[in-house]
């Protein structure tokens, strides 16, 4: 398996704290409800999408709204535009009587995504310098729902590469108990130091590597 854009792009993604691939879904969550607001507000095949859903799922229609809100280049009348087709499309249905609704295409989107994600993690890690850019990324921590899914495959692709995940993983575990302990110390009145940026970010990276990103609950309704 040669170094390709899924490489690259896990490799970018573990440059950054937090789980690698709940990282890459999240930025495919946002560009995805970007790229509707900027560019296709006005496109069938997305207004077709979106009266399947009758307006995308509770977190995606939140989430669409509230990026219009907050960014002055998009703004009114975009989701105006959009959310009047769909409770036309509702009325038009009967809808508006039983509230039931298709599958929201950006939650199929990236489920999808994270299937072939967790199978190139996998298969990178057997065959390039993935599990050596991991473990030099002391702030990147599969979170213990993705460290679970790619475990699995890389045991069946290569035992030994499974091996080594394991002893990274259980290491940064530990790393990660002892940057907060050190955390709580630096609040302790006698200690003159301050935290270290690692340990600064040890709260968000237990909760992380425990819980996975919020945009998990896409995946595991
Ligand atoms: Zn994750
Ligand atoms: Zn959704």
């Amino acid at each position: 398996m040669a170094r390709d854009l899924f490489y690259h792009e896990i490799v970018e993604a573990i440059g950054k704290p937090g789980c690698p691939i709940c990282n890459i879904l999240e930025k495919e969550e946002r560009n995805t409800l970007w790229d509707i607001l900027y560019e296709r507000v006005n496109d069938p095949g997305v207004r077709k999408k979106f009266r399947r859903s009758s307006g995308l799922c509770r977190r995606h229609a939140w989430r669409l709204y509230e990026l219009s809100r907050r960014d002055p280049l998009i703004g009114e009348p975009g989701p105006a535009i959009i959310y009047r087709d769909v409770l036309e499309t509702v009325v038009e249905r009967g809808l508006w009587e039983k509230p039931i609704d298709g599958e929201c295409f950006i939650c199929e989107r990236i489920s999808e995504s994270n299937e072939a994600f967790i199978e190139e993690f996998a298969g990178k890690a057997a065959s390039t310098d993935l599990l050596e850019v991991y473990e030099n990324n002391k702030s990147s921590i599969l979170c213990r729902y993705h460290y679970s899914m790619i475990l699995k495959k890389l045991a069946r692709i290569d035992k030994k590469s499974a091996d080594r995940l394991r002893e990274i993983q259980g290491s940064k575990i530990k790393d990660l108990i002892n940057a907060l302990k050190n955390f709580i110390e630096t609040y302790d009145y006698r200690s003159n130091r301050r935290p270290t940026s690692y340990e600064s970010l040890s709260t968000f990276l237990a909760i992380t590597y425990l819980k996975g990103s919020t945009v998990l609950d896409v995946i595991n309704k």
